[in-house]
């Protein structure tokens, strides 16, 4: 290539569209299934999904989840199940955000936000703890003082897909089973989901598997 030919190249760039931000002022958007620090979901009613089964803790590869389960007051149960995440830990100077603990949870209890701008000067600090994973009464992530929050990104945080079907049955492929959650509700298919049937009926047991409801009977169905 001539020298003519590598200023032309300069030049396009100078004058092209920039992909680039000033970061950290000013931040580019996040994919849409980015993974970050977890939270916690609540029932719309207020009720905590976790219910304890320690499954989580059990999947996480980087051994960074500590759960400890607790029998349900009867006179003021914190879920709908028998039993509740009565301890939650999750370490994430281990956690390597593979999204494992989502896929195996039971009650779609724990899922991602896309917050990955966050450090500590106290190791404790990386420990996250229930009252800090847990969302607030309006379902948004806590702001933590060494999270860098910006306005709306709490928004897209909450709600999922399973990425199979559950218990594997082929009659649920292509079923879009967004998680209604305090505080978002249910989220619309993604454009290659919104073909797919939503008509198929669910598996004795399983749940029920209508999608604009809260279904409190998640948690032994799948
Ligand atoms: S995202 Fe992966 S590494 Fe992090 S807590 Fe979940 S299972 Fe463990
Ligand atoms: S798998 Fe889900 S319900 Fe079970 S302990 Fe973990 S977060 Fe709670």
């Amino acid at each position: 290539m001539g020298y003519l030919e590598g200023f032309g190249v300069t030049l396009k760039q100078i004058f092209g569209d920039r992909v680039t931000t000033q970061y950290p002022k000013q931040k580019a958007p996040k994919p849409e299934r980015a993974h970050g620090r977890h939270v916690l979901n609540r029932y719309e009613d207020g009720m905590e999904k976790c219910i304890g089964c320690e499954l989580c803790a059990g999947v996480c590869p980087a051994r960074c989840i500590y759960v400890r389960g607790a029998d349900n007051p009867i006179d003021d149960p914190v879920s709908p199940g028998e039993r509740y995440g009565y301890v939650y830990e999750i370490n994430y100077l281990r956690c390597i955000h593979c999204d494992m603990c989502v896929e195996a949870c039971p009650t779609e209890a724990i899922t991602e936000t896309k917050l990955f701008e966050f450090s500590f000067t106290n190791r404790l600090d990386a420990i996250y703890t229930k009252d800090e994973l847990l969302v607030d009464d309006e379902g948004r992530p806590r702001r933590l003082p060494w999270e860098d929050w910006r306005p709306g990104e709490e928004i897209p945080t909450s709600a999922w897909m399973r990425a199979t079907a559950p218990a594997g049955n082929a009659a649920f492929e292509g079923v879009v089973a967004w998680s209604g959650e305090l505080g978002f509700g249910v989220r619309e298919p993604e454009p290659d989901q919104a073909h797919a049937d939503t008509s198929v009926a669910p598996l004795a047991g399983s749940g029920s598997h209508d999608h604009g409801e809260t279904d409190h009977g998640h948690g032994g169905g799948h």
